[in-house]
């Protein structure tokens, strides 16, 4: 195929509606339809999916998608259904189907319509599956959140593993798309390794987020206090609270209620229908405030979070990042508050002590780079910026006065102190 940026640009309104590329989009679509094995790396937000939907739109075949959650398959299928008038065109294959809907899949791939196949890691390990669609034309295999092939990511899957061997048995030379909003070194390495794709060209985006402030506390015996006053000054915004257990999370969630604040729990313990109930009255407006485990979050698309507090410090920068990154979506405001006190790295030491060595040695080293962030003295935008192998320069860099740090550097509140004196 022949292509130039006029083309692709034709392709892009054509197919979504949209006028410009976002970021990188433009050259990894283009890499992909030059069949060239790739790896971006974009924060959430980003646009990935766009990257390989639309070389998957416009090549013969079928494009396979692994991702993790059906949930984020079953949107990006509706979402593909409504730009175009086939209904076939993308299709979700798991083991909730029926033998019809089954067939009818199998007969729309065959039949050249479907061209976004998603699959779940462990459906694509189905010999039925695997054998049916060696036989047909796949264009690419995309991964998407690639960081779960890796223990280093913050959400490890080990069917995620299997992939490659998979991908093998479908074709020769079938190219592979890597997708991660996961930038640390560790985990890009795993995952490069892990799919064998060193030949990858690798796309790299910054995780700058300029409209986030970030800021630290300590946290003492008042933190509830603490943050009922903090939304109160916030009063009608969104916001998030995440707290480490579920027991914390109906706790603060009422004591929120009880002081004439609009809050709703949420974590894994609750059942489908009170979770998706108190997901959609945040996401539809009508409480200000969620209280939750990290259960909720991932696939949230609500653009006007105003604030993401961390309760308990998290178990690592990437977890925080990806946490406070549902803040400020929309480019406006996003505060993003962790509390921090040392007895709360320790009880994460000793629920991890549990653990095989491995995951231990994995667990403290991240969360001793955690502890540096919440106590180092300097730009956290940098710091952040830093662990994902990233250069700021915290004097002209976009965002460089968006941290308590650097606008209230200690040192200096220090030395103007022994002025006075
Ligand atoms: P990621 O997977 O990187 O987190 P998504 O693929 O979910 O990001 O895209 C995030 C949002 O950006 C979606 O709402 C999507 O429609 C939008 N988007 C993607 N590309 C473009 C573009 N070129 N122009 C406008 N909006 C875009
Ligand atoms: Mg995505």
């Amino acid at each position: 195929m022949k292509l130039n940026e006029i083309d692709l640009r034709v392709s892009l309104k054509k197919y979504f509606g949209f006028s410009q590329f976002k970021g990188l989009q433009e050259q990894v679509v283009k890499t992909i339809l030059q069949g060239e094995n790739t790896f971006v790396i974009m924060p959430t937000g980003g646009g990935k999916s766009l990257c390989y939907q639309l070389p998957a739109l416009m090549q013969e075949g079928t494009a396979i998608v692994v991702s993790p959650l059906i949930a984020l398959m079953k949107n990006q299928v509706d979402a593909i259904r409504g730009l175009s008038s086939e209904m076939g065109v993308a299709h979700v294959l798991n083991s909730s189907l029926t033998k019809t809907e089954i067939k009818q899949v199998k007969k729309d791939i065959s039949s050249g319509v479907t061209k976004l196949l998603y699959v779940a890691p462990e459906s694509l390990t189905k010999e039925e599956y695997v054998d049916f669609l060696q036989k047909e034309k796949i264009s690419f295999v995309a991964v998407d959140e690639a960081h779960c092939i890796s223990e280093w990511g913050h959400d490890f899957r080990p069917e995620y593993r299997n992939l490659k061997a998979i991908v093998n048995r479908l074709g020769d030379n079938i190219p592979l798309i890597a997708l991660t909003a996961t930038a640390t070194p560790k985990v890009q390495e795993d995952i490069i390794k892990n799919l064998g794709i060193n030949d990858a060209k690798i796309f790299l985006a910054s995780f700058n987020r300029p409209n986030l402030y970030y800021e630290v506390r300590p946290k003492t015996q008042n933190v509830d206090s603490d943050i009922i006053r903090f939304v109160k000054q916030n009063s009608g915004k969104s916001g998030i609270i995440y707290c480490l257990s579920r027991k914390r999370v109906e706790e603060l969630a009422q004591v929120l209620q009880v002081n004439g604040i609009s809050a709703v729990p949420y974590h894994a313990g609750f059942d489908a229908k009170t979770r998706s109930k108190h997901q959609d009255m945040f996401l539809m407006e009508d409480v200000d405030v969620v209280v939750a485990t990290i259960a909720f979050g991932m696939g949230i698309d609500k653009p006007d979070v105003r604030f993401v507090i961390h309760h308990d410090i998290p178990k690592s920068i990437e977890s925080y990042y990806q946490e406070t990154g549902r803040a400020g979506r929309d480019g406006g405001e996003g505060h993003c508050l962790a509390f921090y006190s040392y007895k709360d790295v320790e009880k994460l030491e000793k629920f991890m002590s549990g653990k095989p060595v491995a995951e231990q040695e994995i667990g403290n080293a991240l969360l001793q780079e955690i502890v540096g962030y919440a106590e180092t003295s300097i730009s956290r935008r940098k710091f952040i910026l830093h662990y994902f192998g990233e250069e700021f320069d915290e004097v002209n860099g976009e965002g460089a006065d968006m941290d308590d740090n650097t606008r209230n550097p200690k040192e200096k509140h220090e030395a103007k102190d022994n002025v006075v004196k």
